[in-house]
């Protein structure tokens, strides 16, 4: 063990965040860049998620990896901010690296990081601003992005979308290759994708009995490790066995009246044949998840075989093909929401879904009752200036580390002034200022330099997506720095 006195394990680990942040730093804010990842195999993503870029970046030194896991953290919990908390963990540790210098304990950092954590989430529930509307929080979200070019339409479209599902875990997105992203839409009902074995009739039609079934309609499997000798009379009674069965289970969906079947597993050729021939449709391979939703829709019951089952009767269903994918569309409630997106090519619309994922986030975040406080880094800026006025009542040690914490926060809007081109310096001490005269809504300026009033460019974003990246950057700065040592522990895997 090392006696620690340079703060070599510390300055290492910092070292190697500081190299995985500066990947993701470029990305921040609405002139943020995107970057181009490729794999040994060649394949090509452009992302500007900053959780997407960590997720791929295979970073192999542990330190990168715990920052890996905020930006995964930030974005289970609010799909959107990843950077942000990514970008404030790393200037915590690089200003942290700044106080080793001056001989500050790695011990009387945290305590004074964790004392200014609570400082801020204290004063950040004052900073809620009433003055928004819910597209405003999409808008946000997608600027920068590739989204970008059709934000009103996205805007709307994810405002919709949340009013429609109630909460962004129960949209069902949809993305179909080809097309215009201008041609998405929100459709009020599920979409089935699936398997359809009886292709041919005409299937657009008002009040339609569907079924869903639960298992298989096939010939019960028999048991692979049993042999069992049969002579031909007997082999074809079974075989006649089967069929009849098929057959008998075929009947029974015709004389529930089902005309449209939905199946969880395979269905039987034999069964298939008939139901054709009397023009009853058939989805095969349906997931479990698309059977909750069709229940959730239609209010039909999922049944196990049909012979316990009975039609539900269904408001409409019809058959589209949408750039050559066959889709059939029902809608009953109206309870679910399945967005339809349409991009260029399959990884142009990889990254759209990736920013509707964000808008849709923050948008069902606040639709479900977070409070909103202003975008652009105003916010952590504003909170930086309060938190340096009551840093005097700590005194010492830890009053150095809590004025470490509120540079941090400054390095948002900075960063986001950086990327635009602009002095991030500068901009920082502008909007210091028009906090002390006590306007705490602006925020970088980057079509023109300088700083505007973030609330009339309409840049908000939720509250709790603050919260969560002040409070997971410290926690893994915290924790990065409490590691003295780097100890290579024997791997439980095969050795090389
Ligand atoms: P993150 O992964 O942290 O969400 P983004 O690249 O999406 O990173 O950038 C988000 C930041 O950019 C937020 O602080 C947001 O308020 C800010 N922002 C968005 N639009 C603007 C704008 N027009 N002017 C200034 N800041 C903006
Ligand atoms: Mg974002």
């Amino acid at each position: 063990m090392s006696d620690n006195k340079n703060n070599d394990a510390q300055r290492m680990n910092i070292e190697a965040v500081k190299r995985i942040v500066g990947t993701v730093k470029t990305t921040l804010g609405p002139m943020g860049m995107d970057k181009m990842m490729v794999d040994g195999g060649g394949n090509v993503i452009v992302t500007n998620d900053g959780a997407t870029i960590l997720r791929e970046l295979d970073s192999a030194h542990p330190a990168a990896k715990m920052i890996v896991e905020v930006s995964k953290m930030q974005e289970a919990n609010c799909y959107d901010g990843t950077t942000s908390s990514v970008v404030l963990a790393g200037q915590l540790l690089a200003n942290a690296e700044s106080l080793f210098d001056k001989g500050l304990h790695a011990n009387v950092i945290n305590k004074g990081y964790i004392y200014a954590m609570n400082m801020a989430l204290d004063i950040l529930k004052g900073l809620d601003s009433a003055d928004y509307d819910l597209t405003d929080l999409a808008r946000t979200a997608i600027t920068g992005k590739s989204l970008e070019a059709s934000e009103e339409k996205v805007a709307k479209l994810c405002v919709d979308t949340i009013e429609a599902a109630g909460d962004a875990s129960d949209v069902k997105i949809l993305a179909a290759p080809g097309g215009s992203l201008n041609d998405s839409y929100l459709f009020n009902g599920v979409v089935v994708n699936k398997d359809f074995v009886t292709a041919d009739g005409k299937w657009d039609g008002s009040d339609i009995p569907i079924l869903l079934i639960n298992g298989g309609l096939e010939p019960q499997k028999q048991d692979g490790n049993v042999q069992v000798q049969v002579d031909a009379a007997n082999y074809s009674s079974i075989k006649n066995a089967d069929r009849e069965q098929m057959l008998a289970s075929a009947k029974q969906i015709e004389d529930i009246g089902a005309k449209v079947v939905f199946v969880r597993d395979g269905v039987h050729d034999t069964i298939v044949q008939y139901l054709r021939k009397r023009d009853i449709f058939v989805c095969r391979r349906v997931p479990p998840s698309t059977m909750k939703r069709l229940n959730n829709e239609t209010g039909a019951v999922i049944y196990q075989t049909p012979e316990d089952g009975m039609a539900t009767v269904v408001t409409h269903v019809s058959r589209k093909r949408l750039n050559d994918v066959d889709y059939l569309f029902v809608t009953g409630s109206k309870t679910e929401a399945t967005l339809i997106l349409f991009g260029a090519t399959q990884s142009t619309l990889d990254e759209v879904q990736r920013g509707f994922d964000d808008a849709l986030g923050v948008v069902s975040l606040v639709a479900n009752g977070d409070e909103v406080c202003v975008g652009g880094g105003a916010t952590y800026l504003s909170l930086a200036v309060f938190m340096r006025s009551r840093a005097a009542e700590v005194g010492g040690r830890a009053q150095m580390a809590i004025e470490a914490f509120c540079d941090a926060l400054e390095a948002i809007p900075g960063t986001i002034a950086e990327n635009a081109g602009h002095d991030a310096l500068d901009t920082i001490l502008a909007m210091r200022n028009k906090v002390i005269e006590g306007e705490t809504c602006y925020g970088p300026d980057t079509d023109n330099g300088g700083i505007c009033d973030m609330t009339e460019l309409s840049i908000f974003e939720p509250m709790s997506l603050i919260r969560s990246a002040i409070t997971s950057a410290t926690e893994v700065a915290t924790a990065i720095l409490r590691i003295d040592d780097v100890i290579g522990r024997r791997g439980d895997g095969p050795s090389a």
